[in-house]
């Protein structure tokens, strides 16, 4: 009897250990998919390319950032309005390059409608921006001298690199290292930056039309907790004008609360602060 005890004891324990070490095994794999989200890196400039460091962190509410880039246009003035309706503060990547021009002065809009302005680039043009870093900073320093008479431009540190900060096509004209070194350079310039994990896919030559635009981001959304969602406001993307009240009610629906990309930094370093002990 006591030799069968022991026997079932052993059992046992060995089949606890065999359940901990799938379990262990399973999380790891999670921890391993939240913490190295894939990308596809490509040499097509194109802005859908990158993927943001925001991925499901689940200690935090679920939340989600429309990001507009490549503007303002036009197609920012019913944007405006549809965010206003809904009642949905947004981010916007602005573009100070020819095609902007006209529209700049809605950047005081923007701002006043209570979303975040951000800079993207004066010119958007890689071969320029991405020559040099000096390059860049200049570009950036254009954008700012571009913006200032319409918003508090002392207030303005978060930047998105055109194509991402994983891009590659920067590699042709500026190097290898030119998008660590810029990065490196932000952070050290005090600017915040950030990338997407969500893709509309709504600038790109395919033209999608407003359900192919939500079916992207549903796509994309899908297991994020966090979504950056990258949208453009540019003359050609009338297509996000008509998709967007679709895209707010399917974020709604899902239980995400929205917000701009500094609302969500500040709940995720909330969440990241440790706790203080309290004296003794
Ligand atoms: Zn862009």
């Amino acid at each position: 009897m006591r030799r069968n005890a022991n026997r079932e004891e052993r059992g046992g324990r060995l089949l606890s250990a065999l359940a901990a070490a799938v379990l262990l095994t399973l999380l790891l794999g999670i921890i391993h998919r939240l913490y190295h989200c894939e990308y596809t890196d490509t040499d097509t400039p194109n802005d859908c390319f990158a993927v943001s460091a925001a991925t499901g962190e689940t200690a935090l509410p679920k939340m989600v950032c429309l990001t507009f880039d490549d503007g303002p246009s036009k197609n920012t003035v019913p944007i405006l309005e549809i965010l206003d309706r809904e009642q949905v503060p947004a981010t916007f990547f602005v573009c100070a390059q020819d095609a902007n021009e006209r529209y700049l002065p809605l950047v005081a809009d923007i701002a006043a409608a209570g979303h975040q302005i951000a800079l993207h680039s004066a010119t958007h043009q890689y071969s320029k921006i991405y020559a040099s870093t000096d390059a860049f900073w200049q570009d950036i320093k254009a954008l700012r001298q571009a913006l200032e008479p319409y918003v508090d431009i002392g207030g303005i540190d978060w930047l998105r690199f055109p194509g991402g900060s994983t891009n590659t096509v920067s590699h042709r004209y500026g190097g290898r290292g030119i998008m660590k070194t810029l990065k490196a350079q932000a952070e050290q310039k005090g600017y915040h930056w950030i990338d997407w994990n969500v893709c509309a896919e709504d600038a790109t030559a395919s033209h999608p039309d407003a359900a192919q635009i939500l079916r992207n981001i549903r796509r994309d959304a899908e297991g994020h907790d966090l979504c950056v969602v990258l949208l453009h406001d540019t003359k050609a993307t009338g297509q996000t004008v008509k998709a967007l009240p679709d895209i707010i009610q399917w974020f709604r629906e899902q239980g995400y609360t929205f917000c701009t990309v500094a609302q969500m930094q500040a709940v995720k370093d909330e969440v990241s602060q440790p706790k203080e002990q309290p004296a003794e």
